[in-house]
């Protein structure tokens, strides 16, 4: 066959540890053979990082915002034991939370759905997909422990510095307590609106955003509202597609959500989305099968797995043990961008290439040849799960493919 040609090209954000192992196989397995790949590659891995001072994490974002589509490797957020381990010059910020500032971005994640490997609800048969707000609320408040017999108020200034309100949030008469003073921004929760209905449109899904307005009036209630006005131009798109958007209280989006099959977009507030996300992930089994991408207000998209490098897998292969370590996440990530690349410079032939890599793992597993994590997870009448190590699990995609 000849290779499929690309015309504009993807950024490739190599990353760090087993991840990085995983990510040149994938390469060169499932790739590199069937498509003439484009593509601008940083190399995020720690060691990397830190000899650019950091410089290469931007230049990717920079990147992405210019080509438009990326793929991301997991990798290693620096704490005090990396800086030892990898002798750092600084204790460089996480790049996902680079990449997003940059982008002004709103994460999905999504769940693979393959059959064998029930969600621990068992009516969720669909893919929930969860977007989290990551900006404001409680993630930059400002709070701090108070004496008995303080007084705390919330003040606002105007531009000039005169003051326009005073409310007193408590007395604490007699008593020693704790006070929190939270933001948002109307600029930040409509962009996040406008990702969100875009992002269930062109999946075709409904979508679900809740907050506790009956509580937080004018907090939440501003939220509310604005989804309400950002969703008033997509309305009739939605009506079109068949689709549906409904606003409720975050109580009763629960209640709803596990009672049904999936197959939805979960637009949370951002502890919302912290909390549920985690509720979700591990609902649907293993880390390994979780996609996460990252979508600009202006349509940049960055993919890649929810987990992490997966160090313990590493440092066994550093001792040249056998791994068995599930590339599904990061393959995804790559048939994300390539899907969408193809899409945005109309080359059917590689959007098609995506479906049939994600069919050949999909059938892979559906077959019984699996990574270790999936194996426990993994209930089919009449196969039998065998676990595969990291390279032959590929290798048995390769040949479905
Ligand atoms: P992790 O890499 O996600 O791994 C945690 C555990 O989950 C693993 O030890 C493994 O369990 C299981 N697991 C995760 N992904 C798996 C896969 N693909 N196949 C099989 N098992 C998988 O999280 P972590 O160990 O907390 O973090 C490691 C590094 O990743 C840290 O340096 C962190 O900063 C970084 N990180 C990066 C990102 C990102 O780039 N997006 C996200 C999260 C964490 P068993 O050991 O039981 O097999
Ligand atoms: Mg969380």
């Amino acid at each position: 066959m000849a290779k499929i040609q690309m015309k504009t090209p993807i950024v490739e954000m190599d990353g760090d540890e087993m991840t990085r192992i995983l990510w040149k196989d994938i390469k060169d397995i499932l790739i590199l053979p069937y498509v003439d790949l484009k593509s601008e590659y940083y190399d995020l891995g720690l060691k990397h990082r830190d000899e650019t001072g950091d410089t290469v994490t931007v230049e990717s974002a920079l990147a992405t915002k210019k080509y438009g589509v990326a793929v991301k490797c997991a990798t290693i957020t620096p704490n005090v034991q990396r800086m030892s381990e990898y002798q750092l010059h600084e204790m460089w910020k996480s790049p996902n939370g680079t990449i997003r500032r940059i982008l002004d971005g709103t994460v999905f994640r999504a769940p693979i759905v393959v059959e064998g490997i029930r969600s621990y609800v068992p009516t969720w048969t669909k893919p929930i997909v969860l977007a989290r707000h990551a900006y404001g609320d409680v993630y930059s408040a400002v709070d701090e422990k108070v004496e008995a017999g303080s007084k705390a108020f919330l003040v606002v200034e105007d531009k000039d510095g005169k003051e326009i309100s005073r409310r007193l949030v408590h007395d604490f008469n007699g008593t020693t307590g704790v006070v929190q003073g939270m933001h948002n921004c109307d600029a930040s929760i409509r962009s996040f609106a406008h990702t969100c209905f875009r992002y269930a449109l062109e999946q075709k899904i409904p979508m679900i955003f809740a907050t506790k307005d009956t509580i937080s009036k004018v907090y939440d209630g501003r939220f509310k509202q604005i989804f309400a006005e950002v969703y008033a131009e997509y309305e009739a798109q939605f009506e079109q597609a068949g689709i549906w958007y409904l606003y409720t209280l975050i109580d009763d989006a629960v209640a709803r959500v596990v009672r049904s099959e999936g197959g939805l977009l979960w637009a949370c507030k951002n502890y919302d989305g912290d909390v549920m996300s985690d509720m979700v992930a591990t609902a649907y089994g293993s880390l390994g099968m979780m996609t996460s991408v990252l979508v600009s207000p202006d349509g940049k998209y960055e993919y890649e797995a929810a987990h992490g490098t997966v160090t313990r897998h590493y440092y066994k292969y550093l001792k040249g043990e056998e791994t068995s370590t599930n590339s599904v996440a990061t393959i995804f990530a790559w048939t994300g961008a390539l899907r969408k690349r193809g899409e945005l410079d109309e080359i059917p032939a590689l959007v098609s290439f995506a479906d049939r890599l994600e069919k050949a793992t999909v059938t892979t597993i559906e077959e019984g040849e699996m990574t270790g994590d999936l194996v426990p997870l993994f209930h089919r009448e009449g196969v039998t799960p065998k676990k595969l190590n990291s390279r032959d699990f590929l290798l048995a995609i390769a040949s479905r493919l």
